[in-house]
């Protein structure tokens, strides 16, 4: 049985990995929802990230308890950041949930969470007072917060907490070279996650020149993820990790070992977890 396990993980080892030049990524995005939860069970979602060495992995989920179930079956590999929704309409209006920092604040008592978001906002929305109490509450806590957003809410996320750790999810909402390198220049704990920009970084396969020496400017804070916000990002996980290492190899070595893993390590080994959590 063990043997048979052994060879069928080598097999598909073999079929989606074209011998990476790191092994042991670290995915910075990964959604496990409760809709997923049908198709994928957390020992499946463990065994998708083994085949495609993929050692550790920021995990968010709705409801709050599937990444803390996923987080006590490998509690070195797996980093639960506390999603704020409940169901899929919070996605739009989670800001003007005059409940949600209270149950946030709440939630964070338990410290097992490393981190707290995936949060979407568009720029119209970025003088909520709840999102202010949210970006508040992840920088008292020292957590990092991770954000889908325009680029004017970071600024104003960093106008509400100048010492704030953000995590800006697909490289922002405009991924222009130009633009991230100022915001990197202005902003040292901003981090940008990579995940779902694939194409644009390197299009048919190659390592655009732009983004390459953006990569390499700024090499400490990049990270990558696949953001599987869907079952069936999930069907695809070893595809686009496949296309992400893909671009990734043709970076020095340590700017990949950085991009794929270093630096959301440093990320969270600065950040050490408290104690040990229960899921009940
Ligand atoms: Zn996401």
């Amino acid at each position: 049985m063990r043997h048979g396990l052994f060879f069928s993980m080598l097999l598909l080892s073999s079929v989606s990995l074209a011998s990476p030049q790191i092994p042991g990524l670290f995915d910075a995005h990964l959604h496990y929802n409760a809709d997923q939860v049908k198709m994928y069970s957390p020992v499946d979602i463990i065994r998708i990230l083994d085949q495609n060495e993929v050692n550790t992995a920021v995990v968010t989920s709705s409801p709050i308890s599937l990444a803390l179930q996923l987080h006590q079956l490998a509690p070195n590999r797996i980093i639960p950041f506390l999603g704020l929704y409940q169901t899929d309409k919070d996605k739009q209006a989670w800001h003007q949930d005059e409940e949600l920092p209270v149950r946030v604040a709440q939630a964070l008592k338990d410290p097992a969470w490393r981190g707290i978001g995936e949060l979407h906002l568009f720029a119209e929305h970025r003088h909520s007072p709840i999102f202010e109490r949210i970006a508040l509450l992840a920088d008292s806590h020292d957590l990092p917060l991770l954000v889908h957003t325009d680029p004017v809410v970071i600024d104003r996320l960093f106008e509400i907490a100048t010492n704030i750790t953000v995590i800006w999810a697909h490289g922002g909402a405009y991924p222009y070279p130009e633009l991230l390198n100022d915001y990197l220049k202005r902003y040292p704990n901003l981090y940008i996650d990579l995940s779902m920009r694939n194409e644009r970084i390197a299009p048919e396969g190659m390592l655009d020149p732009e983004w390459e020496l953006l990569l390499m400017e700024f090499s400490d804070r990049f990270l990558i993820g696949v953001d599987t916000y869907s079952t069936q990002r999930w069907q695809h996980y070893s595809a686009l990790i496949d296309t992400t290492r893909h671009w990734m190899d043709q970076l020095p070595l340590e700017v990949e070992m950085a991009i794929g893993r270093e630096n959301v390590l440093r990320l969270f080994q600065s950040r050490p977890e408290k104690t040990t959590t229960t899921v009940n």
